[in-house]
Formats: structure tokens, C-alpha cells, sequence
């Protein structure tokens, strides 16, 4: 996000860190440690500061080689292996195996924007509230999610073919 509007919330807090790059470290710090106390044992977070992990059903999608965040990179090996290391899983083919597992295909469908490299090793959570990213995905409205499923399963089955 790169226009902030200093009438929101976020916008005043970012525009305040901002102005105080020690209060910005020392927070980003902290929400650092809580994070990686969190997010490292559970989903081996690779702390890009940009957490899509709503978008890939709780696969951190940065263990990828490649660290795509719109995966797959189309070199995926046969039986879901990956194409820099053939002796681990492609991490979106299991991305795409558990979001057909949640219910959530549709996430995949949306188009994440480019990362953002200047917000690597900082914290997440602070950026969300700064609004330098988008807030996690929760839900997905029930027809769209039919839909989407629907187009999931017709491609499966056109692929098996
Ligand atoms: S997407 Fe980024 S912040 Fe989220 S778990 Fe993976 S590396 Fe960590």
C-alpha cells in the first residue's frame, strides 16, 4: 500500500512511527519476537514482514525457493514435488491441496501484490495496523465460494483428463 491517508487510524499511526524511527524499531521489535514465538514453531515463518498466510490456507508460502507469492511457479514435478528441490513437496502444490481441504480455493484466485522487500524482518501485525498491508482474509461469502469451488473442481477434472 503505498498512499496512506493520515485521516484514518492507520494512516496517523504510520505517519506518527514514521516520524519516530526509534519507537518504530523498538515497536516492530517486539511485535518481532511475539511473532516469531508464534508464527516460527506453528507455520515455520520465514518473517517477510507481509503475512498472506489467510491467502494460503495457513501455509506460509515464503519456505517456497522461490518465495512466490502467486504460486505455483508451473515447474512443479510430477506427484507434487518441488522443481528447485525435487526431495521436498512443492509448497503450493500443499498450499493447494489444504485450501481444497478448508474450503478455501477462492483465496487462491486473488492476485497478491508484489512484496514489498523493505518490509522483510519487520513485524506483520504492526504493519497491518499501519495499513502498509492488507488485513488477513477471514471468510469468503458462500456463492462466491460455490462458484469458485465449482471452477476448482471442473479444472481438476479437465487436468485428470
Ligand atoms: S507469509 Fe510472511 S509473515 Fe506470514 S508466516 Fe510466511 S514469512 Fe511469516
Amino acid at each position: 500500500m503505498s498512499e496512506r491517508d493520515s485521516s484514518t487510524f492507520s494512516g496517523r499511526l504510520d505517519a506518527h512511527l514514521a516520524a519516530r524511527p526509534r519507537l518504530e524499531r523498538f515497536l516492530s521489535g517486539v511485535g518481532l519476537v511475539i511473532e516469531n514465538a508464534i508464527k516460527v514453531p506453528l507455520f515455520r515463518c520465514q518473517r517477510c514482514g507481509e503475512c498472506v498466510l489467510s491467502h494460503t490456507a495457513f501455509i506460509c508460502s515464503q519456505r517456497c525457493p522461490k518465495r512466490l507469492r502467486n504460486g505455483a511457479c508451473g515447474g512443479t514435478r510430477p506427484g507434487g514435488r518441488c522443481e528447485v528441490y525435487p526431495e521436498r513437496r512443492c509448497v503450493w502444490y500443499a498450499i493447494y491441496r489444504r485450501s481444497l481441504l478448508l474450503r478455501r480455493v477462492p483465496f487462491l484466485t486473488e492476485r497478491l501484490a508484489p512484496h514489498s522487500w523493505g518490509l522483510e524482518h519487520t513485524s506483520a501485525w504492526l504493519n497491518v495496523f499501519r495499513g502498509r498491508e492488507e488485513w488477513p482474509a477471514l471468510r469468503i461469502g458462500p456463492l462466491r465460494h460455490r462458484m469458485d469451488m465449482d471452477a476448482a473442481e471442473r479444472a481438476e477434472r479437465e487436468e485428470e483428463d
